[in-house]
């Protein structure tokens, strides 16, 4: 049976309720198909678009199974890169807020000790890329007698990248009565064997959106030389207007060329590539996000999961080599039942890419002339406008979650033995305050951090001030909200 609504799952109420704040209003195709099998403890592959809202699909329901009582990880997601890992961490926190699920996300090149810190508290759920995880399960630092449910998050991305061995090693160590979950956007003989040799009896699900990202992007292309293509980029991007943009390049030399040529024309504008720090990526990520800047000028690294809504127009600055690579870049564009718009740059020798992405997408981009001078000239007055004018910050998915959540900070944790049960004790005393109103607890070596939901962090707040937390005064302070 098809359900249209989120209330017609077995959900619970704190579950329904971060769905309804994240104003998900009802489930998208592949959450129909994919909620209720993954409820009923079935093994499912799932073949699905980027933007179809797949990764929801699953963490709606792995939120609503896990047991909160369990210290140890109950679900672990893979994902190839690490940007989709944490994206997918930020997925199960906000849809686990209110529940109180504890996400962890291991990935490389980002300190070992502190994940394994992070491991030793309660964890509902891991997200992970293969590399981390498996360095956890060997040190023994990640516990896997408790994992049901294994997701695997883009496994044609793990197969292009070489992980497949990876991921059966990890498949290796966790029990055989477990839901699996796999989801790709294409399906290759590896991924089929994958599923056949580690799944038991899988639902497949695939889901054709009517308008496949291909129909749902308008897709145009240029003709032209290495050395006409940043006056090009030029021409097109004062034309075009956009309000925020991504600009594919093949390497990230390109990119840091691009990009400085950008910076010297006073666009607003940020890079991003496999060259730079993590932290730094992230950084540029969060605030191409929220707007602060409108043109990206990125590598492939931008390309897959990453889940940015309105993004008004992607430019391959180069042709991508790979034609997968090519709809995971314009999926960019035309986010849920969005209209997208995409601009190739082709040069005469790259036929044989573009003869590729035409066979794979089963149509013709359509061949554009370059836009005349005095076409140019006529739109420069409107671009110069919009590159003066600052960008609207856009509210980032969660915030409407975050309002009503405060966290405060008690100067005590581990060292002064302080525990959960010290700190719900004190604070269901506090008059207007029920259990139901805490929310995640973290207690570090000298500091705790508690949530406190339902817009009582104020009231937590005052209460404190004057009211002794495990025999003694404790001094506590309000966090500014940044869980990144
Ligand atoms: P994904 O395909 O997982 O990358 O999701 C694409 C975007 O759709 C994300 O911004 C989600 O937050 C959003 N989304 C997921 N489910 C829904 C829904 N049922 N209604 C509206 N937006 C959704």
């Amino acid at each position: 049976m098809i359900k249209e609504n989120f209330n017609d799952y077995k959900l619970s109420n704190e579950i329904l309720k971060a769905i309804n704040m994240l104003n998900f209003k009802n489930p998208t195709k592949v959450q129909k198909k994919v909620i209720p099998a993954v409820l009923n403890q079935k093994d499912i592959i799932v073949k699905s678009q980027t933007g179809s809202g797949k990764t929801a699909a699953y963490t709606i329901p792995i939120c609503e199974l896990v047991d909160w009582c369990e210290n140890k990880p109950q679900a672990l997601v893979v994902t190839p890169t690490r940007e989709l890992a944490i994206q997918v961490k930020e997925d199960v926190f906000n849809i686990g807020r209110f529940k109180r699920i504890k996400v962890s996300a291991l990935y490389g090149k980002s300190s070992f000790a502190k994940q394994e810190k992070e491991l030793k508290q309660k964890t509902h759920v891991v997200v992970g890329t293969p590399g981390r995880i498996i360095d956890h399960v060997q040190r023994g630092t990640l516990d896997t007698s408790k994992i049901k449910y294994l997701i695997v998050d883009e496994a044609d991305e793990m197969l292009n990248m070489g992980f497949i061995e990876q991921i059966e090693t990890i498949i290796n160590r966790l029990s055989k009565d477990r839901v699996t979950v796999l989801l790709s956007a294409t399906m290759s003989k590896d991924i089929e064997s994958l599923c056949t040799r580690y799944m038991k009896t899988p639902i497949s699900i695939e889901i054709k959106e009517q308008n496949s990202v291909s129909d749902r992007i308008c897709q145009e292309r240029y003709t032209v030389s290495n050395k006409d293509k940043m006056e090009l980029l030029r021409d097109i991007t004062i034309v075009e207007n956009p309000d925020s943009c991504i600009i594919f390049c093949n390497t990230k030399q390109k990119v840091e060329e691009v990009y400085d040529k950008l910076s010297s024309l006073k666009y607003t504008c940020n890079k991003i590539h496999g060259g730079m720090e993590q932290r730094d990526r992230l950084s540029v990520m969060d605030s191409f996000r929220q707007g602060y800047f409108r043109y990206l000028v990125a590598t492939d690294v931008a390309a897959r999961g990453i889940d940015i809504d309105n993004i008004s127009l992607v430019i391959n600055y180069d042709i991508p080599q790979e034609r997968e690579s090519y709809v995971h870049r314009i999926g960019r564009t035309g986010r849920i039942r969005k209209k997208g718009r995409a601009i190739t740059f082709v040069t005469q020798n790259e036929s044989k890419f573009l003869n590729d992405i035409h066979k794979y997408i089963g149509k013709e981009i359509l061949l554009k002339e370059r836009p005349d001078k005095e076409t140019v000239n006529n739109c420069k007055e409107k671009f110069i406008e919009k590159l003066n004018t600052t960008p609207k910050i856009k509210e980032v998915k969660g915030d409407k979650l975050s309002k009503e959540i405060i966290k405060l900070h008690i100067n005590a944790g581990k060292k002064t033995k302080m525990r959960p049960v010290d700190i719900v004790g004190t604070l269901c005393n506090i008059k207007g305050m029920t259990a139901e109103d805490i929310g995640i607890i973290s207690i570090l070596d000298i500091s705790t951090f508690v949530e406190i939901l339902n817009n009582k962090g104020q009231l937590v707040y005052e209460a404190l001030q004057t009211k002794p937390i495990k025999g003694r005064l404790r001094k506590v302070s309000k966090v500014i909200y940044n869980d990144k």
